[in-house]
């Protein structure tokens, strides 16, 4: 939807009207409901809506990490070794642990000693 008024012009799209939309909803809504009530649920909708992709990333961020510690110690500071089977055909990751030696296994899970 374009506006145009007088020399000005605007596009209006779908993203905008995502900002705009909820601060005209919310002039009607003061003026019949007190804005102490309004108020935390405009200001939720605004913090979910430019900060909640990003808290997901991290959060997701913060999951892939647990699944990234040695199983004995929790230690962070694991290599690769490399590639082999392990009670399959399937080639698996085998991770060594500097900290205390141990090698484990990369599975959907995480890492697991063997
Ligand atoms: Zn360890």
């Amino acid at each position: 939807m374009k506006l145009k008024l007088w020399q000005f012009e605007y596009s209006f799209d779908k993203e905008d009207a995502k900002i705009a939309v909820p601060i005209i909803l919310y002039l009607f809504a003061s003026n019949v409901y007190d804005q102490k009530i309004i108020l935390p649920f405009i200001s939720f909708y605004y913090f979910t809506y430019f900060f909640g992709p990003q808290m997901i990333l991290k959060m997701s961020g913060l999951y892939e990490d647990n699944k990234m510690k040695c199983p004995q110690c929790r230690s962070k500071k694991i290599i690769l070794r490399g590639y082999n089977t392990y009670r399959s055909d399937e080639h698996h990751a085998f991770y060594l642990c500097t900290n205390c030696k141990t090698t484990a296994l990369l599975t959907n899970g995480g890492l697991t000693a063997i």
